[in-house]
């Protein structure tokens, strides 16, 4: 299962996905490719690749990226090869990535589930960026405004989680990967197994 999250600077969905995955042991968070400096604290391979801007574009050029987009005046992008492969291994993938990377991930892949993370108010994510430190005030200003644009793109998502309190936003988000992993559609091999076993060749299994 491809886990989309997405949701405006500051909502707190790094830390989300940090809980999310620890609780989750099969789920697996691919880290991202970017050319914007690493924030105090942020660690290469572990929060992202830190890349140049040839880096990146050779990356992009040579078709290894899942998606990419510019985000805020930087490049950002998903490395398609480890999430193939763990997808083939059966395992779960999280992508923390924006609306226009969202956008092609819906474009390409037909089992992606997609989360939208709201902040309780949007005064609350303008305390939160502020209290984070991590911006200039300019890319502040940038990142609050883009915030608002990214809303117009909710109803493109299957899911809407609000962040008020990360424990109750962790156990909403594990729901959900509760429910879509019962979903009929992903059980088709089960049922023709099953089906099978009784020897029934012509019961259509697309009901
Ligand atoms: P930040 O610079 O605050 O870490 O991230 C800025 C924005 O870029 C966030 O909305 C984050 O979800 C998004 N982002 C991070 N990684 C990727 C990625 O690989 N692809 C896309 N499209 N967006 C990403």
């Amino acid at each position: 299962m491809l886990i989309i999250i997405s949701g405006p600077a500051g909502v707190g969905k790094g830390t989300l996905c940090q809980v999310l995955c620890r609780e989750n042991p099969r789920l697996h968070y691919s880290v991202s490719l970017t050319t914007r400096s690493p924030r105090p604290g942020e660690q290469d391979g572990i929060n992202y690749h830190f890349v140049n801007e040839d880096d990146f574009m050779a990356q992009r050029n040579g078709g290894q990226l899942l998606e990419w987009a510019n985000v805020h005046g930087n490049y950002y992008g998903t490395p398609a090869r480890l999430v193939e492969q763990l997808r083939k291994e059966g395992r779960d993938v999280i992508l923390e990535i924006d609306t226009q990377g969202a956008r092609q991930i819906r474009r390409n892949t037909n089992d992606g589930v997609f989360v939208f993370l709201l902040p309780p108010t949007m005064q609350d994510l303008l305390k939160r960026i502020h209290k984070r430190g991590a911006d200039a005030p300019d890319a502040i200003k940038r990142r609050y405004a883009n915030a608002f644009r990214e809303l117009e793109e909710l109803e493109k998502y299957n899911y809407l989680v609000v962040n008020e309190e990360i424990e109750a936003a962790v156990l909403n988000i594990n729901a959900i990967i509760t429910a879509e992993k019962c979903r009929v559609s992903r059980h088709r091999t089960l049922l023709k197994q099953l089906l099978e076993e009784g020897d029934i060749d012509d019961l259509s299994l697309h009901r």
